[in-house]
């Protein structure tokens, strides 16, 4: 019985685990919960899978959701540092880290340096803190299972391939909602529009960053870090489909890729499961009914989120982390309707230029670095 700790659980990835979970009781166990501020969500998921521990990050909701579940045997704690301290109990074999944004990359230090297995949702981590969660992570012999489906695909082509090194990764994209929008069409979209992805429901923020597609940006980063390929071996091919989840090239021109329906469940299944295949409900690929599968060159004019991925990571430093605090910034400013759509990569090209570059950043320094970005890149969207 492997017991799992899901940081996040009241969100896509979260509720999507717990299913997963559900449909192996005899396999995995739901050992610790964690919400921000859905106290409801997190009480009823609480008295349906009876955890050893739930976490509310929002010290407010404590007193909604302790009271809640007095007459449980689960211990009720809350606050952003309880999210760290719960992670260290020797009772659970490994953190699903399904927060989202920078306040993800503390709680997974604390598993890391606890020696869990992470299941690895949270991309901001590896994009802010790529070279010092990697050193945890050898030093504290902690593997990282992907669950970015993308990832995950890669990670199921490696399987065998350990003595080949990786000649390319093909990094596939379904474009987002305005894949054929055209420049002036861009201008003008709304965030309802951006938030009706066609092939994925997840969170707002990663919707929104699928549609600009600084998210493939941020996963060309998680990429060159889980497998050490660099950047300008990553290309970045749409496929509308969604049904090619990522490939590889290998030295002798062979492509390996990892196919299947949309379904996040199958990479969260995987990461938990891993080196095993287990069942899955869910709906099957079938390729008849698919017929044709298209891809396409990204157009850098009307996305120019992805080169400023590729500018942040080509720099190093505290740059991906400056990428990631002006992305989180701009993408909610964006759903608040303060800023257009296509002032999204202009102020996070302009937070990249106006933080002070540091080449070997400490933790403290991304600490900083996240801070200071969030001020400055406030300030730009207020004057303009
Ligand atoms: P959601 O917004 O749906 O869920 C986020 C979860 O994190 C919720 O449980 C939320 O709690 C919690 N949370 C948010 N802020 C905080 C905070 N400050 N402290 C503690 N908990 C917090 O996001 P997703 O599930 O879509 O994404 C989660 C992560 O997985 C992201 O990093 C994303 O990039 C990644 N990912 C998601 C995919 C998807 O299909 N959704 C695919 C690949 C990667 P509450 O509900 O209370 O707000
Ligand atoms: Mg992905």
């Amino acid at each position: 019985m492997k017991k799992i700790a899901i940081l996040g659980s009241t969100g896509s990835i979260g509720t999507q685990a717990l299913d997963v979970i559900k449909q192996h009781p005899d396999q995995f166990q739901a050992h610790t919960l964690t919400a921000g501020s859905n106290a409801e969500l997190l009480i009823k998921q609480a008295r349906e899978f009876k955890p050893d521990t739930v976490v509310i990050a929002n010290e407010d909701k404590y007193t909604t959701v302790s009271q809640a579940l007095s007459d449980l045997p689960i211990k009720v704690y809350a606050g952003p540092d309880a999210l760290c301290q719960v992670v260290e109990s020797t009772q659970i074999d490994m953190v699903l880290t399904a927060m989202v944004g920078f306040a993800g990359l503390r709680p997974t230090i604390a598993a890391i340096k606890a020696g869990k297995a992470i299941a690895l949702a949270n991309k901001e981590t590896l994009v802010v803190a790529g070279q010092i969660i990697s050193t945890l992570c050898t030093t504290h012999k902690v593997p990282i299972l992907p669950v970015d489906s993308e990832h995950s695909a890669i990670f199921q082509c490696l399987n065998g391939e350990a003595c080949n090194p990786i000649k390319r990764i093909l990094l596939t994209a379904s474009g987002g909602p305005f894949r054929s929008s055209t420049l002036a069409q861009l201008a003008t979209v709304t965030a309802k529009q951006a938030l009706q992805h066609p092939n994925w429901k997840m969170g707002a923020k990663i919707t929104i960053d699928s549609a600009t597609m600084l998210n493939k940006g941020f996963e060309m980063i998680e990429a060159h870090w889980l497998y050490n390929v660099k950047p300008h071996d990553i290309q970045i091919v749409i496929h509308p489909e969604s049904i090619i989840h990522s490939a590889i090239e290998f030295n002798d021109g062979a492509v390996i890729a990892q196919l299947g329906t949309p379904d996040m469940r199958l990479p969260i299944q995987y990461a938990f499961s891993f080196p095993y295949r287990l069942p899955l409900q869910g709906k099957r690929l079938n390729l008849f009914e698919i017929g044709t599968l298209h891809f396409e060159q990204p157009d850098a004019q009307r996305f120019p989120c992805l080169q400023l991925a590729y500018d942040a990571i080509e720099r190093k430093g505290n740059m991906p982390c400056i990428l990631n605090a002006a992305g989180e910034i701009t993408n909610a400013a964006f759903r608040n309707e303060r800023i257009s759509f296509l002032q999204i990569p202009q102020i996070i090209a302009q937070a990249m230029e106006q933080v002070d570059f540091i080449p070997q950043p400490t933790l403290d320094d991304l600490f900083q670095t996240d801070a200071i970005t969030r001020q400055i890149t406030e300030s730009i969207i207020s004057n303009h």
